[in-house]
């Protein structure tokens, strides 16, 4: 493509020290050059949101957060280019671009809106005691490729508006939607604010042991998580990490089997299967097990399959070829242990497309069960005993998410209070808000994210405890 993609340094659209190729997972070819930073690159970015901080964070916060409606207005003006290079860095279908794109809109918007005011802990007797939040300094926020936008603005909306500054890294194959928004950041606000570079996975480490990096937001895999972890105890950073998910789907014998089919299709293959909280194993009450599979492996026969630019496409390809590897080689096991109901293979085309598959039959010490595949194959497991299933769905060291399907509510809700994950869904799947705290338990996570509390993760309580002299 013709646009010349540059990183932001200190308020400047800037060359890296060398270029990489990103390549169109519907295609498998090179269609963009990402420029990519070397150390000094990486050096000056810290060096430049470090300095804007001070008078970044002295700013009111009326100031803030009218620039951060600023670049959701600037991204919702040029939504439909946004989504379109989405489509093609990532893969996803234009629609569900689309729909990231508005979704980052709205999250900025929700951010802006939002207020950290000081509490007065005691005022009694001359004391008073106040707890006031302030920002931490440079962030680096580090972010994967399922969701390259939005998973930027969970972190910039709430940095930005608490008055902390930003050096952003994306993921190395969706790297340019990044990109275009430092081009946005760089016409809204002042220079060294957010910084945004680019790296093909080994330039993470000197953002995460950068001594001038007060606080790292990563979302990513449990492996990666744990580094960025181990990296950020030296300096005592402050962490949030939204990692991994196995999230188990719970279909209660109280429910048409047709409709918690399409629900749960629904949750395993949109974004391709590519979700953090994707539904990553089903389990089905024997009662509705053979209606189920059947239903849902309907629903993954009917699916388009095609390049994600192309109108009517349901799903699109896998992201990249790593990931296509691995879910091709769970797959390849799988079809030893369970049955295939539904796909089961690669499709036989240029591009990373695996044909949207159904296995049931397997037990639950199978790869596909116990791993996150992170693709478009769900397994589909059969249970009798709520108690039993209950136990099974926690018996993952992940703890993302989760989803309960049954008509009485009270029933399903009371499954979903034993589910051993950061958010259960009841009778719904993916409604995420940026109004609503989204955390992961056990591996998938520390700290969180939205919400409130996920602007407190930006924040340090500060207080003041002050009494007045006596009268000498
Ligand atoms: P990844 O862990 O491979 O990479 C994530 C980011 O970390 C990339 O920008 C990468 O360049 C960077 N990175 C790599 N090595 C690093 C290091 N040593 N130090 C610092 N940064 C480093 O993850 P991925 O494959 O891009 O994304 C898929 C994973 O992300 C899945 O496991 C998925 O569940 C998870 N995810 C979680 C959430 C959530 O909110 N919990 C959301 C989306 C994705």
């Amino acid at each position: 493509m013709d646009h010349q993609f540059r990183m932001l340094i200190d308020g400047d659209l800037v060359e890296g020290a060398s270029t990489f190729d990103v390549v169109n997972p519907a295609t498998a070819a090179s269609f963009a050059q990402c420029p990519k930073a070397d150390a000094a690159l990486i050096d000056r970015a810290v060096a430049a949101a470090k300095h804007a901080f001070p008078a970044w964070a002295a700013r009111p916060i009326e100031e803030r957060a009218g620039m951060v409606d600023a670049l959701a207005d600037k991204l919702e003006a040029r939504a439909a280019e946004f989504a379109s290079l989405l489509t093609s860095e990532q893969g996803k279908p234009l629609d569900q671009a689309m729909y990231e794109v508005m979704g980052s809109v709205f999250t900025l918007r929700a951010f802006a809106a939002m207020r950290l005011e000081p509490t007065t802990l005691r005022s009694e007797g001359g004391n008073t005691v106040i707890e006031h939040r302030t920002p931490l300094g440079v962030v680096a926020a580090i972010t994967p490729w399922n969701f390259p936008i939005i998973l930027v603005m969970n972190k910039m909306g709430p940095a930005l508006v608490t008055g902390n500054t930003m050096v952003i890294k994306p993921a190395p194959t969706t790297p340019l939607t990044t990109l275009l928004l430092g081009e946005i950041c760089a016409e809204v606000l002042p220079a060294g604010v957010v910084n945004v570079v680019c790296d093909q996975n080994d330039l993470g480490h000197l953002l995460t042991g950068h001594k001038d990096v007060a606080k790292v937001a990563f979302t990513g895999s449990t492996a990666t998580g744990k580094k960025v972890m181990a990296a950020a105890a030296a300096g005592v950073k402050r962490v949030t990490l939204e990692l991994g998910g196995n999230d188990a789907a719970i279909v209660l014998d109280d429910v048409d089997a047709k409709f918690a089919a399409q629900k749960v299709y629904g949750s395993a293959m949109a974004n391709a299967g590519q979700i953090c909280v994707a539904t990553k194993r089903a389990y089905v009450h024997e009662t509705m097990y053979e209606e189920f599979c059947t239903e849902i492996a309907k629903l993954a026969q009917a699916a388009i399959v095609d390049d994600g630019s192309k109108q009517g496409t349901t799903v699109g390809p896998v992201q990249n070829k790593m990931q296509f590897d691995k879910v091709t080689a769970l797959l390849d096991d799988a079809r030893t242990r369970g049955t295939v109901i539904a796909g089961g293979e690669p499709i036989d085309r240029p591009g990373f497309f695996i044909a949207p598959t159904i296995v049931r039959d397997l037990d639950d010490d199978a790869p596909l069960v116990r791993e996150e595949q992170f693709g478009p194959v769900l397994p589909v497991l059969k249970y009798s005993d709520i108690e039993d299933v209950i136990a099974r769905a926690n018996d993952s060291e992940m703890g993302l998410g989760g989803t309960v399907w049954g008509k009485d509510l009270a029933r399903a809700t009371a499954v979903a209070m034993q589910i051993d994950t950061g958010t259960v869904w009841v009778n719904q799947y993916l409604a995420i808000d940026a109004n609503i705290p989204f955390r992961g338990a056990k591996q998938s996570g520390l700290g969180g994210e939205l919400g409130i509390s996920g602007l407190h993760e930006y924040t340090q309580a500060h207080i003041v405890n002050a009494i007045e002299l006596a009268d000498a």
